[in-house]
């Protein structure tokens, strides 16, 4: 499989380029050359398909032979090793659950499947591969826990300071060997912003090989289209689903365009977005305005300039009517979102963590307007993530799962650094010299 630039569509590059580059040089992003459909024998026996089986062939039609199929088998059941239940809340209301991975968010799917891919993509190169990573809170622990121990590659995360929860600061920062935190004393899209200036700038290329994790990078995407197939499957509903993802940078929303694609029967796509509703305000006027993000409860989706945006128009080929045809958008308040909690908490003793929660408001509004079709609302991270939240929203204690409670009594190792790219840069470079 080839990839082209979503600025320049007659640009060629190889996977290998890339997974490593993460980013073309015209600060495009890197799509496929095409999107295949799966074959008709495997999509009607969807319901005889595990995660991993779904991996594997999804990954396979999308990556071509660049990877032996011997290795991308291993990759696969290596990646896709836990299961997505989905939850019946009503007749039409499911709920799937992306967190049962080791760091409980749906980061997981990425993580895992990208670290081991440009594992096998980097090992003949005796230079060692810096990933630098930005993470509204999730990413980072994923990418953590998916890199730790891999040799030949170091990883750098960069995290807001006090933009993410304690627990979740825990998974960034208590790694070491090859994964170091940075703490970032500004907001997401600093630490964003600073991750791209790093790849755009000759300067740090001459003393790292730099990569990238974020959901910018390809190989995080076709992962995340796994779900989607292992959901349609459970579901198992007569009519075409809709899809209700919470969003933020919006790469889960964009691996489920590609899972529509690739054959998979989706009627529609809502997208769900706290008041960084940036995408929901294009899909309603036709303007796009980027702008600073506003912190708020469902911190992973705090994004202010989705970096996907540029792949789910290239989807679209830049048509505005055609987006709005295919994803519906709605964005709500703090407010709004511990009131779903505690509602369905109170109606069907279901605990949501806030970015469920959000999509679960997104459902209520589409649905209101649209009765009668089947919803499949991505729970995207673990209540227990967000308990503190969680807990004095619903006025109960939470049980905190055992991979999250052995992180407590850790000790946080990071830097810390202004948000200036020249900092930054300063800072890569001491580390290297060890100082
Ligand atoms: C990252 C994240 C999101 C947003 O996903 P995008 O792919 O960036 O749109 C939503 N919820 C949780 C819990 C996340 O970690």
């Amino acid at each position: 499989m080839y990839f082209y630039s979503t600025k320049d569509k007659s640009s060629r590059y190889s996977l290998e380029q890339a997974v490593l580059m993460s980013l073309p040089p015209d600060n495009g992003l890197f799509m496929p050359e095409s999107i295949p459909a799966l074959s008709k024998e495997f999509l009607a026996d969807l319901k005889n398909q595990t995660p991993f089986s779904i991996g594997y062939e999804v990954s396979k039609a999308l990556l071509g032979d660049d990877i032996p199929h011997d290795v991308l088998k291993k990759i696969c059941s290596e990646a896709f090793n836990f299961p997505v239940p989905v939850v019946s809340l009503s007749n039409n209301t499911y709920v799937a659950e992306l967190f049962h991975g080791p760091t409980l968010a749906f980061k997981d799917f990425g993580a895992r499947f990208m670290a081991r891919v440009m594992a096998y993509l980097n090992r003949n190169n005796s230079t060692p591969l810096t990933i630098l990573v930005a993470t509204s809170g999730d990413t980072g622990g994923a990418v953590a826990d998916g890199f730790y121990g891999v040799e030949g590659i170091e990883v750098y995360i960069l995290y807001p300071s006090g933009g993410v929860s304690d627990l979740q600061e825990k998974q960034l920062t208590t790694y070491g060997k090859n994964i170091h935190a940075i703490e970032v004393k500004g907001t997401f899209d600093d630490c964003q912003r600073l991750v791209k200036t790093a790849f755009l700038n000759a300067d740090l290329a001459k003393h790292y090989r730099l990569s990238s994790a974020n959901s910018i990078n390809i190989a995080r995407l076709i992962p995340q289209t796994v779900y989607y197939f292992d959901a349609v499957r459970q579901v198992n509903s007569n009519e075409p689903v809709v899809f209700v993802v919470p969003s933020g940078n919006f790469g889960n929303l964009t691996a489920g365009l590609i899972a529509r694609r690739m054959g998979l029967p989706i009627h529609h796509f809502v997208a769900a977005t706290n008041i960084n509703d940036v995408v929901p305000e294009y899909l309603e006027k036709g303007d796009y305005f980027p702008r600073p993000s506003s912190a708020t409860i469902s911190n992973a989706m705090d994004v202010g300039n989705p970096s996907n945006f540029g792949r789910m128009m290239d989807l679209f080929s830049n048509s505005w009517a055609d987006i709005k045809h295919s994803i519906s958008g709605y964005g709500f308040t703090d407010e709004d979102t511990k009131e779903v909690m505690v509602d369905v908490y109170k109606k069907s003793s279901y605990i949501l963590d806030p970015h469920g929660a959000v999509g679960i408001a997104g459902w209520r509004d589409y649905s209101s307007e649209h009765p009668g079709e089947t919803g499949i609302i991505l729970e995207t991270a673990h209540p227990a993530k967000f308990l503190d939240v969680v807990e004095q929203t619903l006025g109960r204690k939470i049980e905190i799962p055992e991979a999250l409670e052995k992180l407590r009594s850790r000790q946080k190792v990071a830097g810390m650094i202004a948000a200036d790219y020249e900092v930054l840069k300063q800072y890569l470079i001491d580390q290297k010299a060890g100082k």
